[in-house]
């Protein structure tokens, strides 16, 4: 699906760790070369490279990889891309947690073995393999708030903390449209703030919202897909 001419919506489904989900990575392409916003949970590799090959690609043809964030749904594919030819782009302050140099923050024993707790025996000896040797790569480009990159007619950094520290949205000025990463969900077609379960400080991701520009009319939410046209105006409410 697209998000606007030059950008497609993936579509990453995924069974295990106690449920389905759909994820949405952002496929980037023009003669700036091809950009993945996010890359799936770990496990997701073959359901990337069949949605990438949609649109005549593999993971090793990715020139850039642009992490929201930290989190492990967002990483899961990050070796292979790294491996191959992609530059790996994330805020300052998400760097240590990717490259490995401190726990990811979600990866908590306390939040880890209520997890593991819900699950069947199988899962969790996948599970504790998974957190004993989580996803990383070296990030090449450290991102800051406000920083514009010149891709793809112009791509604005928000930094929008909350649910990690460093977590940025992505916001096009042109088409008008924001990926936020997990800034917000769309939850049963209706725009939503972060999950208070999985987000840490709620007050400052809260806070964080007022940042989004407020001629926004599209935003594609990591978790729920593709909100708008007329975002804004929910995004008032929520932002409150
Ligand atoms: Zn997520």
């Amino acid at each position: 699906m697209q998000l606007f001419p030059g950008a497609e919506i993936l579509e990453l489904p995924m069974q295990g760790f106690g449920g389905t989900s759909v994820v949405h990575p952002v496929l980037l392409m023009g003669e700036e070369g091809a950009t993945l916003v996010d890359t799936g949970f770990p496990g997701q590799g073959a359901a990337l490279d069949t949605a990438l090959q949609a649109h005549g690609l593999t993971m090793a043809e990715i020139d850039r990889v642009i992490l929201t964030h930290q989190d492990i749904d967002h990483i899961g594919n990050l070796p292979a891309l790294a491996a191959g030819r992609a530059t790996v782009l994330a805020h300052s302050a998400e760097a240590p947690y990717i490259e490995g140099r401190e726990r990811l923050l979600k990866f908590n024993p306390e939040r880890m073995q209520r997890m593991l707790e819900r699950m069947p025996e199988a899962a969790q000896a996948q599970f504790r393999n998974l957190m004993s040797n989580p996803p990383k790569a070296q990030v090449d480009v450290l991102l800051e708030d406000g920083e514009e990159l010149p891709l793809y007619g112009g791509i604005r950094i928000i930094h929008t903390p909350g649910h990690t520290p460093g977590h940025i949205s992505l916001y096009f000025p042109k088409h008008r449209t924001l990926i936020s990463g997990d800034a917000m969900r769309v939850v049963n077609g209706q725009l939503e703030g972060p999950g208070p379960e999985v987000t840490p400080d709620m007050d400052l991701a809260h806070a964080s919202l007022a940042k989004v520009p407020k001629d926004v009319e599209y935003i594609l939410c990591y978790h729920g897909g593709l909100f708008g046209p007329g975002a804004a105006r929910r995004l008032a409410e929520i932002a409150g």
